[in-house]
């Protein structure tokens, strides 16, 4: 089989692999990376495509899949379990509602996207021409898959984004497997050790008990998607007795979540994590949640847009009100702002912030020794590909990888090809 790398080479986004066989192309993913302008992955001819694999909803994987259907006639089968394909169909509609820039593809394309879809369970048996592949849990969010496929006895392997210790929502990736003749591994932290997650936990716990206990509003902007109902099982689990509310778009996702319970770690935990917090609707109500003392969990992770915007302008004013910063904050978001300088800009009005702000770790990436981990339980001998991750991450474990294992490792660049 051949490889062609089409992005996230030394850079976190824009995932998508191109795999041949004799007789079949397949896309592994197709994302976007979110800059101020997106970035999109090399492009390809869709009719000479026969299929894409989406590894998991979010959009740096799903978000250009799309643009594969402009053409109402294509034959492409797009394959993935069915949160991956609820969860994509909320986070790309979105993406095209608030897209200030141009897409190349409109949401009449989404809809000829999810027409062609087929979704898989875990472990299901596919075949595409000559290749089979099954779709194994990632841990990493609801409905999250590494792809393990297979052509003329040779194995590939790629994880897509992983998490093999799993979290309150989700059980850990399942990495029994048969041996690999060619990997692609994420990269994210492989030169990071994360805060481990139960310290996170009991931090994030004290400090919403503190601020609400003061009379605070603590805020806590989450991505939609995974991060906002992981806060609210977390706080569940550790018996938080405070009101806690979610708002925005992670609404949306929770509803997608409730109809996937086989896809939860426990099914049980989480409707009542969720189902227990308030669901904020509306602006009376959320006009006056604000002068609560309480949890409010809302979207967007970064600030850059969202009912998160709304809540950051009213609790900034009063120093007895908290932000906990849950997610990863990008270069040049208004999170990122508010973590360094404690200002924000929404719309060019800055907002001095003299509530409380904090930063806690809860990725839902491996850290560095557990990608190591992986290499330890991983099968054969094969080629790595060390990707999503920015230069040094992908460059240094892939240097590291060759070292302990003596495994053929390499981090390449856009439009490398590699045959096995
Ligand atoms: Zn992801
Ligand atoms: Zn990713």
């Amino acid at each position: 089989m051949k490889i062609t790398v089409l992005g996230a080479a030394r850079e976190v986004g824009r995932s998508a692999f191109l795999m041949k066989s004799d007789n079949a192309s397949i896309m592994l993913d197709y994302g976007v990376l979110l800059k101020r302008e997106p970035i999109y992955p090399v492009h390809v001819k869709p009719k000479d495509l026969d299929a894409v694999i989406i590894t998991h909803a979010h959009l740096d994987h799903s978000g250009f899949v799309p643009s594969l259907f402009l053409s109402q006639s294509s034959a492409i089968e797009v394959l993935g379990t069915l949160p991956t394909f609820e969860l994509s169909h909320l986070l790309i509609e979105d993406m095209i509602k608030i897209s200030g820039y141009y897409l190349p593809f409109e949401y009449i394309d989404l809809l000829t996207m999810m027409k062609h879809s087929k979704s898989l369970q875990y472990r299901e048996q596919y075949a595409i021409k000559d290749v089979t592949f099954t779709l194994h849990e990632s841990g990493h969010i609801l409905g999250g898959a590494t792809v393990f496929l297979e052509h003329a006895k040779k194995h590939l392997f790629y994880t897509g984004d992983i998490n093999t210790r799993g979290s309150k929502m989700l059980r850990p990736a399942d990495l029994d497997l048969d041996a690999v003749d060619v990997m692609i591994i994420e990269s994210t932290y492989s030169q990071t050790e994360q805060t481990p997650r139960e310290q996170s936990e009991t931090e994030l716990l004290q400090y919403a008990h503190e601020v609400v206990e003061r009379g605070g509003t603590l805020f806590i902007p989450a991505f939609s998607v995974e991060r906002a109902q992981e806060i609210a099982c977390v706080l569940k689990a550790n018996n938080f007795s405070h009101k806690v509310a979610m708002d925005g778009m992670a609404l949306k996702a929770n509803e997608i979540m409730l109809r996937h319970p086989n896809f939860l770690r426990d099914a049980e935990m989480f409707k009542r994590s969720v189902g227990d917090a308030e669901w904020v609707t509306g602006w009376k109500r959320r006009k006056k949640i604000v002068r609560e003392p309480c949890v409010i969990i809302s979207p967007a992770g970064m600030l850059v847009g969202g009912s998160a915007v709304f809540y950051i302008q009213e609790l900034a004013k009063n120093n007895k009100n908290g932000i906990a910063l849950v997610s990863f904050q990008g270069e040049r978001t208004p999170g990122r702002e508010l973590l360094e300088r404690r200002v924000a800009t929404f719309d060019g009005k800055v907002i001095k912030c003299s509530a409380d702000i904090k930063r806690f770790e809860f990725s839902g990436h491996n850290s560095r020794s557990e990608l190591f981990e992986i290499l330890d339980r991983v099968k054969g001998n094969p080629k790595v590909l060390t990707v999503h991750g920015d230069e040094t991450s992908c460059v240094k474990f892939a240097e590291e990888i060759k070292e302990k294992y003596g495994y053929d490792a390499s981090a390449p660049n856009v439009g490398e090809i590699i045959e096995v």
